[in-house]
């Protein structure tokens, strides 16, 4: 007699996936809801395609009711979400559950306010970022945070991600620039973080809420700060025919005591990479330039831009070059805001690191990613926001060729965790989301990483919103053979390692 065959996964699915579409159809009208494959399936990824998983459904609720009406749903019915703005995440936090619903705020596109008394702007979740810079303008304000992607990512995504940019460094991040947030549980409940006011009562979970990547709660409506657009911007770029000599060139503008508005840098292959693509007049010669911006008046422009040039010329930069027109100013960073898509031009595919260190060490650790490219024999370029120390490494690849991921895989894991070794972190804006979870475990030790679970457990104790994104399990340290030893003994001796 024939063995009873095993049920297959489809049923399950399948039923699965009635059950959540009958509870949704309560809630949402037909034209929020997608289900069939083909409707799905480009949903299935988010910027860090390498990584796919389609859902039981996508919605695209049109009012905050009905996202406390589907998260409630979802929580009776134990399905979990993964929120979704509009998808450029690089770390795979937005990459769908196979057995979840896609909740998208790509409807949530309205500016309720833009108070230039306040200088505040309040904004549903699915606005982009650029467009409450544009909504500011006319009263010669803007929002500060600006990564490359923004023309295209979301507030509601940046606040999730903390996500930084080329004007971050004096300005603040996400964090610093967002006064308030109204976000919904996974039970469907409403809560504020943070208030208009310069502070707010009781603990700062705001702070908390700010890069929690969509694992607390779905954010719906945000108050960010807007800040006055200075009167003048111009941008020195500088050569250089080291990249150690470059690197050392950032900390020492920092050093120097002078914050400029931007201070980002770019290695030969990068420049020659973006070149081609934006001719954004770039010296191709130079081993590495470094863009540095200063604005305010007139007067501190030219003060400033004369100190910082005393400071390069002191490091070694062989050329300086100094915007002369709010246009070259704008091309000079159209090379480096389009520096990813660049990488496209010249590789199948592209692997974006985000690991950050000490400014003192960039020099470092271009020296050691150079040494790396031999070891993983894959080639590598880099763009970086370097006032910061945060690190943009993007390794190229062919996607087809899975011998080549995997050592795509092993650079990238090595990259951050010499950020880790050199007193820095595996993540500086684009989230650990699913991609960096191993290199996690370097990072955090067992009782930090318990802390993180309980924390998420205090606002999601079911573990419905984006599971499994973001915080290593224990076991998944063990088994990457990376769980902390302090003082010689192993923490949970009873996990299993391999
Ligand atoms: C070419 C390129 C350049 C980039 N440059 C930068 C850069 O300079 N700086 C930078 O920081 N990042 C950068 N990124 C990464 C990315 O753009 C940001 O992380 C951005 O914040 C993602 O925005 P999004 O709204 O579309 O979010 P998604 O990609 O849709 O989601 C990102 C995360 O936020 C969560 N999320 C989204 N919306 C909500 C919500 N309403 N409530 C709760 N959780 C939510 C998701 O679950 C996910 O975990 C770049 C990406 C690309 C492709």
């Amino acid at each position: 007699m024939n063995a009873p065959l095993e049920p297959t996964s489809a049923p399950t699915r399948d039923a699965a996936q009635a059950a959540l579409l009958a509870a949704l159809a309560g809630i949402v009208p037909d034209h929020c809801l997608l289900w069939k494959q083909e409707d799905t399936i480009p949903y299935e990824c988010d910027g860090l395609a390498a990584y796919r998983q389609v859902p039981l459904a996508v919605v695209l609720p049109e009012n905050e009711a009905q996202v406390c009406q589907i998260l409630a749903a979802c929580h009776a019915l134990g399905v979990p979400i993964v929120p979704r703005g509009a998808g450029p995440s690089l770390s795979g936090g937005a990459m769908p559950i196979g057995n979840g619903l896609v909740l998208s705020l790509a409807r949530f596109k309205k500016i309720i306010k833009v108070d230039p008394l306040s200088r505040t702007a309040i904004v549903q979740p699915g606005v982009r970022n650029l467009a409450i810079s544009e909504a500011a303008a006319p009263h010669g304000l803007y929002y500060a945070p600006d990564p490359s992607s923004q023309i295209a990512c979301t507030i509601g995504g940046n606040v999730s991600e903390n996500s930084g940019g080329v004007h971050c460094l004096k300005y603040g991040l996400t964090v610093h620039n967002v006064l308030r947030v109204r976000a919904v549980t996974m039970q469907g409940e409403v809560v504020e973080f943070g208030s208009e006011a310069p502070d707010a009562p009781g603990l700062d979970l705001l702070a908390a809420l700010i890069g929690s990547e969509g694992m607390l709660a779905v954010v719906t409506e945000i108050t960010v700060r807007l800040v006055p657009k200075p009167q003048l911007a111009q941008v020195i770029m500088a050569s250089f025919n080291d990249v150690e000599a470059g690197g050392n060139a950032v900390a020492a503008v920092i050093a120097a005591g002078i914050i400029p508005a931007g201070l980002e840098m770019m290695d030969k292959p990068a420049t020659a990479a973006v070149e081609e693509f934006v001719k954004a007049g770039y010296d191709l010669e130079a081993e590495a330039i470094l863009l540095c911006e200063s604005d305010g008046t007139p007067e501190e422009v030219a003060e400033e831009i004369e100190r910082m040039s005393e400071v390069l010329r002191g490091c070694g930069a062989t050329r300086i070059q100094v915007s002369q027109s709010e246009a070259e100013r704008l091309r000079f960073w159209s090379g480096r805001k389009n520096a990813f898509p660049a990488a496209g031009r010249i590789s199948a595919d592209y692997y974006c690191m985000d690991g950050t260190i000490p400014r003192k060490h960039i020099g470092t650790l271009l020296r050691r990613i150079q040494e790396m490219e031999a070891k993983y024999r894959l080639r590598c370029i880099n763009v970086f926001h370097a006032g910061d120390g945060n690190m943009h490494p993007l390794i190229l690849f062919n996607g087809a060729d899975q011998d080549e991921w995997h050592r795509a895989e092993l650079f990238g894991a090595d990259i951050l965790e010499t950020c880790v070794e050199l007193g820095g972190t595996v993540t500086g804006e684009h989230g650990v989301g699913v991609e960096k979870l191993n290199s996690a475990c370097v990072q955090f030790s067992p009782q930090e990483l318990e802390m993180f679970f309980r924390v998420k457990a205090a606002f999601d104790p079911a573990k419905l919103l984006n599971p499994d994104k973001a915080i290593p399990t224990l076991a998944r340290c063990a088994e990457y053979g990376k769980l902390h030893v302090r003082n010689g003994l192993l923490p949970h001796p009873d996990l299993p390692r391999f």
